[in-house]
């Protein structure tokens, strides 16, 4: 990372409860322009809830998460705290990539135009732009052959590296990436593991919620294991999954050894 840093995203106390189950407590996260974080955590820790409110997916209780100096879905006017309106929640949202375990490409859809679709949609690009940005894109995650193909013709793995492209189609600040490999068959595990790595290494932002403690090892800045809705603990993966310093990141790394 490069000084001096820059704070890309900022969470700040952010708590989230679905009716009386408190499933987010007080969440601090500070992510820097071009880190890459990976956060671990057992199932029901609140890692996606936490994507999702940084992505406006859901709404946060208390707390507030900022990215890039916008706090998502209120500005400050007059010293108040205004909602946004529908219109800047989608700009917000618009500038940060998304991708889920389940890739969700347009079945109707060839890989191209399953990338194109937000960008001349939402972004009103012309379709040339779009089409030649889109062709960049899937070269890049390693689809040259495969812009016609529909997802039916591709395997998990290339689906996955779609989404990816689809993503990264929007050219945005932070992208965020929900246990990304969990659906896919062991053996295409790698192959976007191996897409991840080299974002990771041209300096994109990125969060990635994963098991992969491998990926965790090679490509993350920082390692964030949360449980019960709290950050436990944080540090440089060398640390933080060599020598965890709290009870409750040594038992969850142990099912990993
Ligand atoms: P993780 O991604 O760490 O497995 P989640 O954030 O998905 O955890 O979920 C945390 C808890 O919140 C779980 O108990 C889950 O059932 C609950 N939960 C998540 N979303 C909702 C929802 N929309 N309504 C009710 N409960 C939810
Ligand atoms: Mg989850």
């Amino acid at each position: 990372m490069s000084a001096p840093e820059t704070v890309l995203v900022r969470a700040r106390g952010v708590h989230k409860a679905f009716g009386p189950l408190e499933v987010l407590k007080g969440i601090d996260l500070d992510v820097a322009a071009g880190e890459v974080v990976v956060i671990l955590g057992p199932s029901g820790s609140g890692k996606s809830t936490f994507l999702r409110c940084i992505n406006h997916l859901e709404t946060i209780d208390q707390g507030f998460v900022e990215v890039d100096g916008e706090q998502i879905g209120f500005r400050l006017k007059n010293g108040r705290l205004n909602k946004l309106t529908n219109r800047e929640i989608a700009a917000q949202r618009s500038r940060i990539g998304m991708v889920f375990q389940q890739f969700n490409l347009y079945p109707h859809m060839t890989a191209l135009e399953n990338v194109i679709e937000a960008p001349i949609g939402v972004h009103k690009q012309s379709r040339d732009e779009a089409t030649r940005y889109a062709r960049e894109l899937l070269t890049r995650v390693g689809l040259s052959e495969k812009f016609d193909a529909y997802p039916r013709q591709l395997s998990g793995g290339q689906q996955q590296r779609v989404a990816i492209a689809r993503a990264l189609a929007i050219r945005p600040r932070l992208m965020l990436f929900d246990e990304p490999t969990s659906a896919l068959d062991p053996e295409l595990v790698g192959e976007v593991l191996a897409t991840m790595r080299d974002l990771a290494k041209e300096g994109l932002t990125m969060i990635v919620v994963t098991h992969e403690i491998g990926f965790a090892k090679e490509a993350a800045d920082r390692v964030v294991f949360m449980d019960g809705g709290v950050v436990v603990e944080q540090g440089p993966p060398g640390e933080v999954l060599a020598n965890p310093k709290h009870a409750r990141t040594r038992s969850f790394l142990s099912r990993f050894i």
